[in-house]
């Protein structure tokens, strides 16, 4: 029933055209990962590579990130990753706040459909829209990342655990300690929550 809802979801994402990034895409990239899953991860927007495939996280930054998981033993395919947008700005720059919020509805359902545990919003702008979703008092990155916030009285399960953007480890290299020692805090909040990452292949 739910994958159903995600194919639909995808198809729907796929042919929108409810902001100006409908006209520049190549393709929309709805995002990947197995559903229901107990991690979600949000970066900002496709980059080229996205763009040209359709997938999320697969330059630079997504090889970062695939890095980074596995040395908390995880691989992609055991967690879901999107975007706030679903389609390249031009340039890779930053996303509008009228196309966040026309993309909005999208990224609310895939948190429905999915229920993740945890939510991981990466580098800035994700980070701000999930604190303002759960009417939390946006923190700057730089102090909020690598620590757990609760969503909130109405979502109890739900937390949420901000860290930098994969690419920012590309611009920035010595981000490089500070993203991996997140990662860790990551990997031992799974293992004190005992979540249980289903591999989407299986
Ligand atoms: S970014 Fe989101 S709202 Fe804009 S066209 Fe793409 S899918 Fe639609």
């Amino acid at each position: 029933m739910k994958q159903e809802a995600v194919r639909n979801l995808n198809r729907d994402i796929a042919i929108c055209t409810r902001c100006r990034l409908s006209l520049t895409r190549t393709n929309a990239v709805p995002g990947e990962g197995p559903v229901p899953s107990a991690l979600f991860f949000i970066g900002e927007a496709p980059g080229r590579n996205e763009d040209l495939t359709g997938r999320p996280f697969v330059g630079r930054a997504g090889h970062v990130l695939e890095t980074l998981l596995a040395t908390i033993g995880l691989q992609r395919s055991s967690v879901f990753i999107t975007s706030i947008v679903k389609c390249r700005p031009p340039e890779n720059r930053i996303p509008r706040k009228d196309e966040i919020a026309a993309c909005g509805g999208y990224l609310q359902t895939q948190i429905h459909l999915t229920a993740p545990t945890l939510l991981v919003p990466m580098g800035r702008l994700a980070s701000e829209l999930v604190f303002s979703h759960f009417g939390l008092p946006n923190i700057p990155i730089g102090r909020i990342h690598g620590q757990l916030v609760y969503a909130g009285k109405s979502c109890r399960d739900l937390a949420i655990f901000p860290v930098y953007h994969p690419a920012a480890v590309t611009h920035n290299p010595p981000l490089k300690g500070t993203i991996f020692e997140d990662f860790q805090a990551l990997g031992r909040l799974i293992e004190e929550k005992g979540l249980k990452l289903r591999d989407e292949q299986e």
